[in-house]
């Protein structure tokens, strides 16, 4: 089945890593926004694609008001085949959810949040640029938690300048301490355009070495592992039944909508990505790219995206039912390099990375590419 996923290009302020399609100080567009996104949505009714995700992502959805948000999903609603059993997802900054909010998220249909804590550390949250203290997060937590979700995702950041072993320990305990269902874990990195980039220029910030970055990956692995979460995915992590439905189609190469500025969608092997301008968008969802993916570079995106699923790994009977041909014959030199160097274990069934390949997990998926 189709995942949906559906893209809010609004915050209330640019955080200094931020390469994402986000805009501060438009929020006054979002009312024009999400009738656009309501159009976006009719044009799929002819197509009854089912789905059985829906995720809002951001920039901070949880800024839209509930009636945006419930005009949006209910035109999903009504336009895709929903199953009932659907996972939706929103994704929400502390600072942004009052005790009203939470409850509204869960009478409009949302049944799990995507939290956006990345530290629990309030000099590094202010470095970051965030908009919210270690309190907020959790004051955020504990009002979605009342208003009846049993679902929630937070996010946790590692590699911030001026981030050590110890404030990276004690954020990640008192991340464990509010016991989320699911995990997701993300190594800073310095990007083209950002504040960071001027700041790193200055030389007002230092960015973490490979050493220090692995090192804390690691850290993170075994700590959540020792709290009995189960490392699906190379940055995600969840309590049993709890992995994010929706992410995983994009490891396993499912297909999936975007609506909305930047969105980008597969549909077999179609792709195309709106354009990232909220008023083109908005005129007449414009694609800034669209192609067809050739059989080539399906097979490589297959093993890269796959691999990174810890367990389910890359399944050699879904390869051949998609391609007609293994595995082994379109990359025996990759198979042969990192199944001998250990980084790559032959399961019977399918390959997954060995543990030991996490930490330099590029190093074995771009011989896929
Ligand atoms: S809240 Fe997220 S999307 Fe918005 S500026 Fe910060 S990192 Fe970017």
């Amino acid at each position: 089945m189709t995942g949906i996923y559906v893209h809010i290009p609004f915050c209330l302020q640019k955080c200094n890593y931020c390469d994402f399609c986000s805009y501060p100080s438009m929020l006054s567009r979002a009312y024009t926004y999400c009738d656009a996104l309501v159009r976006e949505t009719e044009s799929y009714c002819d197509k009854k694609i089912s789905a059985d995700t829906i995720y809002f992502g951001g920039g901070t959805p949880s800024i839209l008001n509930c009636a945006q948000l419930e005009k949006v999903l209910n035109a999903i609603i009504g336009n895709f085949d929903i199953s009932p059993n659907a996972e939706i997802t929103i994704e929400a900054n502390p600072g942004t959810v009052t005790k009203e909010k939470a409850k509204d998220f869960k009478t409009i249909g949302f049944n799990r949040v995507s939290l956006g804590a990345q530290s629990f550390c309030d000099k590094e949250l202010s470095l970051l640029g965030r908009i919210h203290t270690a309190d907020d997060t959790k004051n955020c937590y504990e009002l979605l938690r009342n208003a009846g979700f049993e679902n929630i995702s937070l996010d946790l950041m590692y590699a911030i300048p001026g981030q050590n072993m110890l404030s990276l320990s004690s954020s990640a305990s008192q991340l464990l301490n509010l016991a989320p269902e699911h995990i997701s874990c993300y190594g800073l990195k310095i990007e083209e355009g950002t504040p960071f980039e001027q700041m790193l220029e200055r030389g007002e910030i230092t960015e973490k070495g490979d050493d220090e970055y692995a090192d804390m990956y690691a850290f993170i692995c075994n700590t959540l592992k020792e709290a009995g979460y189960s490392q699906y995915e190379l940055s995600n992590f969840a309590k049993k039944g709890f992995e994010s439905r929706h992410n995983i189609k994009y490891w396993l190469g499912d297909d999936y909508v975007g609506l909305g500025a930047a969105a980008a969608s597969k549909l077999g092997s179609n792709r195309f990505t709106h354009c990232a301008d909220i008023e083109d968008y908005m005129k007449n969802f414009k694609n800034d790219e669209s192609y067809e993916l050739s059989n080539e570079d399906a097979m490589s995106e297959f093993m890269f995206l796959s691999l990174r699923l810890t367990q389910a790994g890359a399944s050699k009977e879904e390869f051949e039912k998609r391609f007609g041909i293994s595995i082994e014959k379109v990359f025996p030199k990759a198979i042969r390099k990192h199944t001998s160097n250990g980084m790559l274990l032959d399961e019977g069934d399918r390959y997954i990375l060995a543990p030991k390949a996490y930490y330099i997990s590029n190093y074995v998926l771009s011989d896929f590419v």
